[in-house]
This record gives structure tokens, sequence and C-alpha cells, in this order.
């Protein structure tokens, strides 16, 4: 049975490259009927954020992730958390330990900054080379003696095989292999505080967890054979290994790091913008993963039924935020209208359009708001700046709108207007409509000629969504405002 895992460390917000991870582990869980497992990888306490494994969660759930197992839906290979999983890893350094896999290491941090300095100048790639290198059994344990003596603190090193390859079938990048001499020296499994480091604990959790399959960033692929020594010296099977290609910024082709300001890149971000869930789980899924055919809008339900891991690309998934503009409108447009509605209201209110707590008169207005400019509309944020008429005094004419009014038949047009619409009992887009259709076989004035005038001196715009319902939102009053103002 397929058991797989997403285990963020809490030191930021959610990034859309995590979330990525998620997103696919999800998809290959659901798809295969198997169990998403959440861990908490919070051992790297200095960096630990204060609400990072809350926003984490919360973003996830936002994107409509959920999980079966985690710190928060306790299952029977808890506790998910790493930081209380403390009792478990101890033993387990200690049997290494006991059988001379692992030794403690006394070397401070000043003499292997030194030696990696000293590598570095000569050309070297940094590595940790054995001190206790020569001596005897005996010498050694005097040596951790004296250091123990004088208060120092050991790390605690894996001793690795020299000369072994440590080899997978990736279920992306195919065969990949790393000699033991390549990858660094006998590294640290155990900090000088006593907590585990990643590549130890990651090991310990995905075998006591059962994890079938590691689905993963590419960046964790010179990890990889660190946590099969790990595997090896305890004798337990690796699972299969998955590294997903990296993410790449589509307008400048490099890599994306958290530094380029030109995307944003946390889903927070989008979240607040009024981007919607199920469009930023269908831009995120196609990063790096592609479905069979041309179509490239799903539900969440598609991408489960669809998902296949071999269908994830070897090539960098290409960021671009423009085709993330184009999803979320598709779904902008054929959205419920409770939610689109509830999301441009946060906004409005966000952007100080309109107050907190809306009456039911105003969420109406709300609602027809957006059905005339959801077509345009990317995401709701949007909404307070396309709808600014709606907002604001009556803006000042550029000089081609007023060129468009120079001509006699507008004022004509105008006047017709101003008199009819004080007139008309109910100021609505239909009752709108059959009044313009009136000025026409009132003034003989047609086409372009009526409807441009008419379009500028109301919503004091040339361009805009369609005019009657434009009309009808923007209120009597205000349109008799704009036409004096126009014509004055
Ligand atoms: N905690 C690791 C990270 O945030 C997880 C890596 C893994 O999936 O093994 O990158």
């Amino acid at each position: 049975k397929i058991r797989v895992r997403y285990a963020p460390s809490p030191t930021g917000h959610l990034h859309i490259g995590n979330a990525r991870t998620a997103l696919f582990n999800y998809l290959f869980a659901r798809h295969n009927k198997g169990t998403f497992v959440l861990r908490i990888e919070d051992t790297d306490t200095k960096r630990n954020i204060a609400d990072g494994e809350k926003s984490q969660l919360d973003n996830l759930k936002w994107l409509g992730i959920d999980w079966d197992e985690g710190p928060d839906k306790p299952g029977k290979y808890g506790p998910y958390r790493q930081s209380e999983r403390k009792d478990i890893y101890q033993p387990l350094i200690q049997e290494l330990l006991d059988k001379g896999l692992a030794y403690e290491s006394y070397m401070t941090e000043e003499e292997l900054q030194a030696q990696r300095e000293e590598q570095k100048a000569n050309g070297e790639a940094p590595r940790y080379i054995y001190e206790y290198e020569g001596m005897t059994a005996d010498q050694i344990k005097a040596s951790q003696e004296e250091a123990k003596a004088k208060g120092l603190k050991p790390v605690i090193r894996i001793r690795l095989p020299h000369d072994k390859v440590y080899e997978w079938d990736d279920i992306v990048k195919g065969k990949v292999s790393f000699n033991s001499d390549t990858i660094g020296g006998d590294f640290v499994i155990q900090k000088r505080d006593g907590m585990p480091t990643y590549n130890f604990a990651v090991v310990v959790d995905d075998h006591l967890m059962n994890i079938t399959h590691v689905l993963r960033g590419d960046d964790h692929v010179a990890n990889t054979p660190k946590q099969l020594a790990v595997y090896d010296a305890f004798g337990w099977e690796a699972p299969v290994f998955g590294h997903m290609s990296l993410i790449i910024n589509s307008e400048t082709g490099k890599k994306l790091s958290k530094r380029d300001e030109s995307v944003l890149q946390f889903i927070e971000q989008y979240r607040s913008l009024g981007y919607l869930p199920e469009a930023m789980f269908n831009f995120i899924t196609l990063l790096g993963w592609s479905p069979v055919g041309e179509s490239e809008i799903f539900s969440q339900k598609d991408f489960v039924k669809m998902f296949d891991p071999k269908r994830l690309s070897k090539s960098p998934a290409a960021f671009d935020g423009k085709k993330l503009e184009w999803i979320n409108n598709q779904y902008v447009k054929s959205a419920d209208s409770d939610e689109i509605t509830d999301s441009s209201l946060k906004q409005l209110i966000k952007a100080g359009k309109i107050k907190a707590d809306p009456d039911t008169l105003k969420i109406q207005w709300v609602r027809q708001l957006v059905n005339l400019y959801k077509r345009q509309m990317s995401y709701t944020g949007q909404l307070a700046e396309m709808a600014e008429i709606f907002f604001t005094e009556p803006p000042m004419l550029d000089e081609e709108a007023k060129a468009e009014l120079a001509d006699e038949s507008a004022t004509i047009v105008l006047e017709e207007f101003a008199k009819q619409a004080k007139q008309l009992p109910i100021f609505d887009a239909v009752s709108i409509q059959n009044m313009i259709r009136q000025i026409q076989k009132d003034t003989g004035v047609r086409g372009r000629k009526l409807y441009m005038p008419i379009r500028i001196a109301t919503t004091r715009e040339m361009h805009g969504p369609e005019l009657a319902p434009s009309i009808e939102l923007l209120g009597r009053q205000k349109v008799l405002e704009h036409l004096d103002k126009t014509l004055a």
C-alpha cells in the first residue's frame, strides 16, 4: 500500500515550490488510494519561525490539500513533529555508535571552518577529513575523553564506507549514482545540541512511518546518497525516490530563488490578492507535470484520476505569472456567484472601497458589479481599480474622449438622455436599454455616434463592460452628476 509524505520545515511560509511537492504527493496518494502523511521537520530550531507550522498547514488546507496523518491528525506512526521524536532517534544513534558505524567528533566549528577554507584555497571541494586518522582505538578513546573533560560537546558522525556506489532508480531522473568518497566525508547525524540532523531523522521517520515513495524537490538529490548510507547502516530498505525538476522564472530563465522579487512566490500572497484556490491548484499541478492532451483546465478530481508520476517532467518547470493569471481568469469566469462575490467583497473592503459588514443590498450590488467585470478580471484584487468609476468622483475626460463629444449630435443625444433618465420609473438595465433605443428613435442618431457619447458621459470612460448594466450599477444619482459635468 502506497504511503507518501510531505515534510515541511517550519522555517517560512508555504512557498510555491513546496506547495508543488505537497500537491504531487497528495495526488499520488489519492490516485492510488494510498495514505498521505504530513510531518513537520523542525529539528533546525534556530531557523524555525513562530507561526511557520500553522501557516504551512493553513495554506495547504486553503489549496484544498488534506492529509490522513499529521500533527493535527494523530495516526499510529506519530508523533508527527520531529522535535517530539527525540526518544525515537536517541537509541538508534546509540545503536550505530555501539556497532562502530558512527562516532563522536570533537572538532570545533572553528577547526572545521579552517579545514574548509584551506580546501577552498587549494581548489578542492570542501569535505570533512577523518580526525582520528592513523590512531588506534585506545588513542581515539583517550582523545575523546580529553575533549570531553575540557567541556567540549561532540557531534555524532556516521562512518561512510570507502568507494561505495550509492545508486537509485529515480522516478523522474532515471538512474542516479554517487560514490561515497565524493559526498563530503563522514557527515553529522546528531548535532551538538543533541538534535538529529535532517539526513538522519528523515531516514528514521520515512522508515518507521512505512513511507514507500519519496517525491521531493531537485534540491535534495545530493542528500539522497547520504540518506542511502543511513538506510545501509541500519540494513533497512530504502523507499522509491523521485526528484522533481527545479522551477525557473519564465521571464529570466533563471532558477526561481526566494530573493527574486519579480514574481510572488508564496501562496499567502496570491491568496491575499484574491486568487482562487482551485485555480492555484490547477496552475501548480502543471508546474513540471502534464496531462495527456492539450487541455489545461482540470478540477482537482480530474487531476486525482489522471495523476501519473511518470509524466513528471525532467526539464525545468517554467513559472509564468501570465499563465497563472489566465488560469485564474478561467476560474473567475465560471466561479460560483457566492464564492466570487465573497472574494470580491473582501478585496473591496480591503481597498477601502466599501465599508466592512456590508448590508444585503450592498452585497447584491457587488454581485452585479462582479458579473459585469468577471470576464476581464484575472483575480478579484483587480476589481477595485478596474471598477474605479464606481467608487470615485467623476474622473476628468482625456482629449480623445472630449473629441468624441465635439459633434453636435452628441449634445443632442446627451440632453435627451438626461431628460429621460430623470423620468425613468425604474432605473435598471432593461429600462435603460429601452430608453437608449427610444433616444435613437427620437434623435435619429444611431450606432457609435449614439453609444459612445452616452458611455463617455455616464461612465466617464471610453471603454468598459456592457453599458446598460454599468449605468444601472452606477445608479441614477451618479449618472446624472456625470452628465451634468459633461454638459456643463
Ligand atoms: N524538510 C525537508 C524540506 O523542507 C523535506 C525534504 C524531504 O522531503 O525529504 O525540504
